[in-house]
């Protein structure tokens, strides 16, 4: 006969595997009446398939909410026996994991302000060290792949087996639309680094606020993201953290319903060779572009030698204005932005310096 605990565990392996997973559950458990009447609502919707709830809150500063801590963690065990929803919460040091295990969470994760501390992230894998159970790990407040790859790492090393990766975005100086910039081609980046590992979004710290959250989810299911953590409170405006991004179980359902679900392919034969030819005409395209940057690159290595042989500086700020007004202007006209364009611009003219370097300096 089966035993409670190895089938919930079955089940934890099911939703692990299953695509699109749906994580929600509020910023914070308050009172138990909060957690119970949140995980019921959100069970019911029939589309979430874990309760989170952050039980240690890590704050800016003092005197802000910083969780209802060990306290907490019987009302999340009671939301899964009456709703059959698998829980996690976010753990910071051995002692959190100990608590964690003790009241039967099943899935950890490591937040954005502690995969920034790989002493913290040490402690947190060795606390796991033989424990059999997954782990999800934020991205770092900072914009550093390294940290985030290296928090993976230090999972891995301690025998974790089932690591997945939350993208919230990256902390930036100054307002923005986001409460954490997305920075879309770091998450796209671990995807190459971590081929096959579970990646979800968490469009609620990326976006800060609830009218964006919809557009930020849209976005990670776009680029083939395997899931969405979303925050959730039965009442949002009065939630004790993060008031301003959290949704009810109701509208998260609605949400959820609105969203267009992609898969990476399809088997479709129109699709498939429709692809393929447009895929063909970009590596041509490709091919070419970088062909003639080689070419400006053995002119910029021509004037060089002019300039090195008429003892004239590399850099032209004058000209260099002028390139860069006519680019913006032209690229406007063919529907490449700005922000592209100074871009693409930089790179060139660093390649294009680097190259007169080498021949000034030969
Ligand atoms: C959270 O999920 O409530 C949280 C604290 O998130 P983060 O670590 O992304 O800031
Ligand atoms: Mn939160």
């Amino acid at each position: 006969m089966k035993t409670e605990t190895s089938t919930m565990k079955e089940l934890v392996q099911e939703k692990w595997a299953k695509r699109p997973l749906i994580i929600s559950g509020p910023c914070s458990a308050e009172t138990e009446e909060q957690v119970l009447e949140t995980a019921t609502r959100l069970a019911n919707t029939g589309k979430v398939d874990m309760l989170r709830a952050g039980i240690w809150k890590p704050r800016t500063k003092p005197g802000m909410f910083e969780g209802i801590g060990v306290k907490g963690l019987p009302w999340l065990l009671k939301a899964k026996q009456v709703t059959g929803l698998p829980t996690t919460v976010e753990v910071a040091t051995a002692k959190h994991v100990e608590d964690a295990l003790q009241f039967d969470v099943d899935v950890l994760w490591i937040g954005a302000r502690t995969t920034v501390n790989p002493f913290s992230v040490q402690e947190v894998a060795d606390a796991l060290r033989g424990v059999d159970i997954p782990v999800l790990i934020k991205n770092p407040i900072n914009a550093d792949l390294e940290l985030w790859s290296g928090g993976i790492e230090r999972l891995q090393k301690v025998g974790v087996k089932q690591i997945g990766m939350i993208h919230r975005g990256f902390a930036n100086y100054g307002n923005t639309e986001y409460r954490n910039a997305p920075m879309w081609h770091l998450p796209i980046e671990m995807k190459r680094r971590f081929p096959g590992m579970l990646l979800i979004c968490d469009p609620s710290h990326i976006g800060g606020r609830r009218d964006i959250l919809q557009a930020i989810a849209q976005q990670s299911i776009n680029l083939d993201f395997d899931g969405l953590m979303i925050e959730s409170h039965i009442d949002p405006d009065h939630a004790w953290s993060d008031a301003k991004q959290q949704i009810t179980p109701e509208r998260l359902a609605e949400m959820l319903g609105d969203l267009v679900w992609r898969s990476e392919n399809t088997d479709k034969e129109e699709f498939i060779t429709a692809l393929s030819t447009l895929r063909e005409q970009i590596n041509h395209i490709d091919d070419e572009l970088l062909a003639l940057i080689g070419q400006r690159m053995k002119v910029a290595d021509k004037i060089g030698q002019y300039k090195k042989d008429n003892n004239i500086t590399i850099l032209q700020t004058n000209r260099w204005n002028d390139i860069l007004e006519k680019a913006f202007a032209k690229g406007d006209k063919l529907g490449l932005s700005k922000d592209f364009i100074s871009k693409y611009f930089d790179a060139i003219h660093l390649e294009s310096i680097n190259h007169q370097n080498k021949v000034m300096n030969s």
